[in-house]
C-alpha cells in the first residue's frame, strides 16, 4: 500500500526515497545565539538523519567578518564534500575583496555554486552599482543568487528585488524568506519572472503563508531552505508536509527544483 510522504515522515521521521536539498544554509558559530549544530560533529548526524543530500551554505564568518571572507566557505565545503556546497558571500562594503573573490570563482568548482547577498545587514540595496559585477557574472552563467529578502525593506524588499529580476533575467534569483510578510508581492514576482524563486526559511513562523506561496506561485517556483544550523530539518520538512499539498509538488520543492538550479542530475 502506498502512503503519502506526509504519513511516512510523521511515522518514521525520515524519507529515504526523498532527498532533501536545502538551498539556504549557514555554518559555524554566531555571536547572537548558541547553535549546537555549529559543531560539525553534531551537524553531520543531523543532516544524515534528515536525509539531506545537499546543503548550500554561506558561513557566518564570511557574512560578518570580511577579513576572513570566503576562505572559510572553501574549507567548510571541502571538509564535508559529499553534502556541502557554498554561495560565495558578497559584502559590497568591501569592493576589493569582492573583486578578488570574483576573480577566483573558477578555481573552486567543487565549492561555489553561486552568490549570497545579505543586503538588509550590509545596508546596501541588492541592485546597487557595487553589486553590478556580481550580478553580471551570475547573469552570464545563469548562476543562483540567494538574497536575504524581507517585506518593507528598502534594501531587499519588493521594489529592490523586482529591479534586479528585471535587469538580470538569466540569473537564478532565490528570494530567501520569500520577502517575508509581503506574501502577495512574493507570489506576484514568482509568477512574473521565470528566473525568480521564493524560498521557505522563516516562512513557517506564520500559519498560512507556506500554503499561500505554493498555491499562488506553483510548486516549481518554491525552494526548500532552513537557515540550518538555526532551524532543524525535522521542523521545516514537517511544516512543509503539513501544508496539505500533493506528493509531486512536495518533491518539486524538496529536491527537484534545486537539482535543476544546481545543474545536478534528476533523482
Ligand atoms: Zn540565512
Amino acid at each position: 500500500m502506498s502512503t503519502s510522504l506526509r504519513d511516512r515522515f510523521y511515522a518514521e521521521g525520515r524519507l529515504p526515497d526523498c532527498p532533501i536539498y536545502d538551498l539556504h544554509g549557514h555554518w559555524g558559530p554566531h555571536p547572537a545565539i548558541h547553535l549546537p549544530a555549529a559543531d560539525p560533529a553534531i551537524a553531520r548526524p543531523l543532516l544524515d538523519q534528515a536525509n539531506v543530500r545537499r546543503l548550500v551554505l554561506c558561513h557566518h564568518y564570511t557574512l560578518f567578518t570580511p577579513d576572513i571572507g570566503n576562505r572559510i566557505n572553501i574549507d567548510t565545503v571541502r571538509a564535508m564534500p559529499d553534502i556541502l556546497r557554498a554561495y560565495m558571500g558578497i559584502n559590497p562594503n568591501h569592493p576589493d575583496e569582492t573583486a578578488r573573490d570574483l576573480a577566483t570563482f573558477d578555481r573552486y568548482p567543487d565549492v561555489f555554486v553561486g552568490f549570497k547577498l545579505l543586503a538588509d545587514y550590509h545596508r546596501i540595496k541588492v541592485g546597487d552599482d557595487r553589486n553590478r559585477a556580481v550580478w553580471e557574472f551570475a547573469n552570464a552563467r545563469r548562476l543562483p543568487v540567494l538574497l536575504h529578502t524581507w517585506g518593507g525593506s528598502a534594501f531587499d524588499g519588493y521594489d529592490a528585488v523586482r529591479e534586479v529580476a528585471e535587469r538580470y533575467p538569466e540569473a537564478r534569483i532565490i528570494c530567501g524568506h520569500s520577502i517575508h510578510g509581503d506574501w502577495d508581492h512574493a507570489v506576484e514576482l514568482a509568477r512574473n519572472f521565470p528566473n525568480l524563486y521564493q524560498e521557505l526559511t522563516a516562512v513557517p513562523d506564520e500559519r498560512g503563508p507556506v500554503e499561500r506561496l505554493i498555491e499562488g506561485a506553483g510548486s516549481k517556483k518554491i525552494i526548500f531552505g532552513t537557515d540550518f544550523p538555526w532551524f532543524s530539518h525535522a521542523y521545516y520538512v514537517g511544516a512543509l508536509l503539513g501544508a496539505g499539498v500533493d506528493d509531486e509538488s512536495l518533491r518539486d520543492i524538496l529536491y527537484r527544483n534545486a537539482q535543476r538550479i544546481l545543474g545536478e542530475p534528476a533523482h
